[in-house]
């Protein structure tokens, strides 16, 4: 049983091993701040497709995720859901997340989540960004209010890298992303 705070810096990523049961509860503490996730084997296409099929019936996907969404592998096999969801932002799943190669630029999430997984970046799954307001396609300032937070229940053990999202079209401000492992 571990309920350890971690703190991470805007612009910054952490990993986090997950047993099956544990979960992972992900806090905007000062609101405004998007927060990328990612696992080995996460397939986003997979993910609309099944929840889609599952919420609105044969012939659909969704675009985000929300309470009771279902986060599958390519086999596909289901690894985590979202069983708590207290913000109004949409949970983006169609974005791959941000990325950039100007050796200039702060890192991206693809490039820090690659660092913490240990993932190549050609090996590396599209992302969920949580708290990243989309609407028709694209991106807006996260409407995510101070302590606006999610859960992420592990179905099967597995390691989420979590992000402060660095990017620049999505958050209202830069600040950091709290994480507990939970169970
Ligand atoms: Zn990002």
């Amino acid at each position: 049983m571990s309920n350890e705070l971690t703190v991470i810096p805007a612009g910054q990523a952490c990993s986090f091993p997950l047993s099956a049961g544990q979960r992972l509860r992900i806090e905007t503490p000062e609101g405004g701040q998007v927060a990328d996730f990612t696992f080995r084997g996460f397939h986003q296409a997979l993910t609309r497709r099944i929840n889609g099929t599952a919420e609105r019936g044969p012939g659909h996907v969704v675009y985000v995720a929300k309470l009771g969404t279902i986060f599958y592998n390519g086999v596909p096999e289901p690894v985590l859901e979202m069983v708590a969801n207290n913000s109004a932002a949409t949970h983006d799943l169609v974005f791959p997340g941000c990325q950039y190669t100007n050796p200039r630029d702060p890192l991206g999430c693809r490039n820090l989540l690659s660092q913490v997984l240990g993932i190549p970046l050609a090996e590396l799954p599209a992302a969920c960004s949580l708290f990243m307001h989309v609407v028709d396609g694209r991106a807006f300032p996260s409407p995510a209010r101070p302590g606006d937070h999610v859960e992420l229940l592990a179905i099967q053990p597995a390691t989420v890298g979590v992000t402060a999202c660095p990017g620049r079209n999505s958050n209202a401000v830069h600040g950091p992303i709290h994480v507990r492992v939970v169970g």
